[in-house]
């Protein structure tokens, strides 16, 4: 018991270190300089994550302190994730967001992270293969804002109208079965269980990148993210991998 206590507090002051120390030195003052020192502390290592995230402005996404890295509110209780925390998604799922793949951002929010999966799944000069990213959120202002969000700059209009980007109001517990299957599905809230209507829509081979709530109530912060892969012959293959702590994916408001 003392030992779990000891070994919790040092997890907990490891995390807010982690937290103030990637703030502090990753933080710029512009998208640029924001996405380089992502690149310089290792928290994105793929090139073409690195370009994604270049080309989608946080400032079109997140106002009032855009190249901050920590999470900004967004209204309707929900926040813009840190960019960081986009970076580590993006970097566990891009080998399932190559050009031509089709990728479902649940609890999509500002419309951030689905506009940087656009990127990676669609052909840089327009002329190879382009996929499609479903954003789903259950606030419908939300995706409202999401897609206001995007109309911003020129690229995101052509996303959204020719279809290669869609937000949608829905419970994204239970995925979005039209577009199913995809390639890579991202759930950008803490769910409490690994949503099975979720690993069904995921295509063999497929990824899942998922924060869910701890079983353990003890556990700090009480989530963890999951990578969850079916195989080419359909097996399920579920790894743990970090702690986090992201707002939980719910009914929608009354
Ligand atoms: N990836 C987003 C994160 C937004 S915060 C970003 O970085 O901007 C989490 C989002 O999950 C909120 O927008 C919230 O409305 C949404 N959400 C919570 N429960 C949900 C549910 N059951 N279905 C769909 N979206 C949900």
């Amino acid at each position: 018991m003392l030992y779990k206590l000891i070994e919790t507090k040092s997890l907990l002051s490891r995390a807010i270190k982690r937290q103030f120390s990637m703030a502090w030195y990753c933080s710029g003052t512009s998208n640029t300089e924001l996405v380089e020192n992502l690149s310089r502390m290792d928290l994105i290592k793929n090139e073409q994550v690195k370009r994604a995230m270049m080309g989608v402005d946080r400032a079109h996404y997140a106002p009032s302190r855009p190249y901050s890295d920590s999470p900004q509110p967004i209204g309707h209780g929900a926040t813009i994730s840190a960019p960081h925390m986009h970076g580590h998604a993006c970097e566990y799922l891009v080998n399932y967001l190559k050009p031509g793949c089709r990728a479902l951002d649940v609890g999509s929010g500002s419309g951030y992270l689905t506009h940087v999966f656009a990127n990676l799944v669609t052909s840089p000069s327009g002329d190879g293969p382009s996929g499609q990213v479903i954003g789903v959120d259950h606030i419908p202002e939300l995706v409202e804002l999401a897609d206001s969000n995007m109309r911003k700059s020129e690229q995101g209009r052509e996303l959204l109208d020719s279809g290669k980007v869609k937000f949608i109001t829905a419970d994204g517990r239970k995925g979005w079965a039209e577009g199913a299957p995809y390639d890579a599905i991202h759930v950008g809230a803490a769910a409490e269980t690994l949503h099975p209507q979720l690993v069904d829509q995921l295509r063999a081979p497929g990824r899942m990148f998922i924060p869910v709530s701890a079983e353990d109530p003890t556990a700090l912060g009480g989530q963890y993210i999951w990578v969850v892969d079916k195989k080419e012959d359909g097996s399920i293959h579920k790894e743990k991998i970090f702690q986090v702590s992201y707002v939980p994916l719910t009914d929608p408001p009354k």
